[in-house]
């Protein structure tokens, strides 16, 4: 069967791609191997006997890019999508060992972040107003939607059409890392790294020490620029955008698993999926990790994929618990989103770091009356989960055991009554990851952001240097979160228009 674009993977980023060109009277196919749309920002149903039901998000719950100048918006403004969101303020609480800090998204996070370490409370304050001055400027150039990295000259030209004076600013951020930041700003204080690494982990996948200050600086900056819940949980998000897709003619069929990406002489000329079925299209969108996209295709990958393999050949997993528990275990007014850090001593993740989600109360469609769905979740290097699995299965699961145990001791620093109120438990490793969602060893949060492969040196949508062989999603510019792989795919849409336009 013939289409003008396939598109491999109903996540967020494939998700909008999809809508976006179909909505411009493009013949799109969107293949997912899973049975529901969202990938990492899905959610899934559990039945209980008795006929109640939990809805449980299996990773993304804390969401941002709604409000002019974000992503979400600006895909919404473009289809005419209602998204069903409701703001979160505080976005979340964070839990040192020996402080607990509000994450308000006004102006009480100023009073708040300087109770970190009062004896720095100066040096700190010069840091973060130098986090949200690049932040802010950085926002107002991503909200130009600039074609990042630029991959041709016509990228170039267009790229120079966003570029304005103030971004000069930008420029002294470039070779620094957040640590180079803090020292400039001689912020040493333990907790206060911790809070940042704290952070920085969920956000772009990296620590003070490595991550590029200017990423850093917008990441850390989420919580101010506005976060929101969805209604009914993550799901309905990749849900509103899979209505938009079907509204105006696009096509999508679930447990439809791409197994090659097929090229003529530098061409993509279409797909086959595992049960050998043939779609062609000359335009083709990965929705996939870049370790994925270089197995699908089939000539090898280009320099560009190989150096960024190269790089990070193996990304964090994620463990993930899932709890259906009684509301008496919530101390009240306990906020809905939690970071946890147990041990300053210890490195983050692994159970030492752990994020935990509740829905908002009233949202009774997400748990049976008196009860929230919870989800809870912790980094996690993937390969001893592999191996143990590969190897060892018995091992395997008493240590999905002991993960479970180790993370709900961290909870319990938050909610101490939480073991007794437990009605429903799963849990969830890189393995079931890369089960649901496709993605190498089950590989999560796309690539650290490190200063050599973020910003101007992340991977572009044409990094596989194939015709037609587009790639949206957390790998590419500008990273992890369905804010970003939103405007990764909204990247792709504006390269593809201009292309068949020209
Ligand atoms: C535990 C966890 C917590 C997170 N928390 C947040 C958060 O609070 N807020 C936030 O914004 N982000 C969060 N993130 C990150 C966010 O979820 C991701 O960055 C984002 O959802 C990635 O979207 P994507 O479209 O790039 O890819 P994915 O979500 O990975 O979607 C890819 C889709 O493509 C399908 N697919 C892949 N390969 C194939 C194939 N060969 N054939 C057919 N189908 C295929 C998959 O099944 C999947 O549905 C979190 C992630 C995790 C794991």
């Amino acid at each position: 069967m013939e289409y003008d674009l396939i598109v491999i993977g109903a996540g967020i980023a494939g998700l909008s791609a999809a809508a976006l060109l179909a909505n411009d009277g493009y013949r799109v196919l969107v293949l997912e191997a899973h049975i529901e749309p969202g990938g990492c920002a899905s959610s899934y149903q559990r039945k209980r006997p008795n006929g109640e039901h939990y809805i449980f998000d299996v990773g993304a719950t804390v969401f941002a890019g709604f409000r002019p100048g974000g992503a979400h918006y600006w895909l919404g403004q473009k289809l005419g999508l209602t998204w069903p969101i409701r703001p979160l303020n505080p976005a979340m609480q964070v839990w040192l060992p020996d402080l607990r800090v509000t994450r308000w998204g006004d102006e009480r996070w100023i009073a708040e972040r300087q109770r970190l370490c009062p004896s720095q409370a100066w040096e700190a304050e010069q840091f973060w107003r130098e986090q949200e001055r690049l932040a802010e400027v950085a926002w107002r150039f991503a909200g130009r939607m600039p074609p990042m990295p630029p991959e041709s000259l016509a990228d170039l030209g267009q790229l120079a059409t966003t570029i304005r004076p103030e971004m000069l600013n930008l420029l002294p951020a470039l070779p620094r890392t957040v640590k180079h930041a803090l020292n400039r700003h001689k912020v040493d204080d333990r907790r206060i790294r911790a809070f940042i690494d704290g952070q920085l982990l969920i956000s772009a996948q990296s620590s003070h020490a490595e991550c590029a200050w200017l990423y850093g600086a917008v990441a850390l900056d989420l919580a101010r620029i506005g976060t929101y819940y969805v209604e009914g949980g993550a799901w309905n998000l990749a849900k509103t955008l899979e209505q938009a897709l079907l509204k105006v003619g696009g096509e999508i069929r679930y447990r439809q698993k791409v197994s090659q990406i097929q090229t003529d002489r530098g061409q993509v000329v279409g797909v086959t999926t595992e049960q050998g079925e043939r779609f062609r299209a000359k335009q083709v969108i990965a929705n996939t990790t870049v370790w994925d996209l270089a197995e699908l295709i089939d000539q090898p990958p280009s320099w560009m994929l190989r150096r960024t393999i190269k790089a990070v050949p193996q990304g964090w997993g994620a463990a993930t618990l899932y709890l259906g528990i009684d509301e008496a275990a919530i101390p009240q007014g306990l906020a809905e989103h939690h970071q946890i850090i147990a041990n300053y001593d210890q490195a983050l993740g692994e159970a030492n770091s752990v994020f935990i989600s509740l829905h908002p109360a009233d949202d009774s469609s997400r748990a049976p009356a008196g009860q929230r769905a919870m989800t809870i979740s912790t980094h996690t290097d993937v390969g001893r989960w592999w191996h143990w699995r590969q190897t060892d299965p018995a091992r395997y699961r008493v240590e999905k055991i002991a993960m479970a145990e180790r993370m709900l001791d961290t909870v319990t620093l938050a909610m101490p009554a939480i073991r007794h109120h437990i009605r429903y438990q799963q849990i969830g490793t890189p393995v079931s990851f890369a089960r649901y969602t496709q993605r190498k060893r089950g590989m999560v949060g796309g690539l650290p952001q490190w200063r050599s492969i973020s910003g101007l040196l992340s991977l572009g949508p044409q990094a596989a240097r194939i015709n037609g062989l587009w790639l949206v999603g957390d790998s590419t510019f500008p990273g992890q979160s369905t804010a970003a792989v939103t405007q990764s795919a909204i990247q792709v849409y504006q390269k593809i228009r201009m292309k068949d336009e020209r």
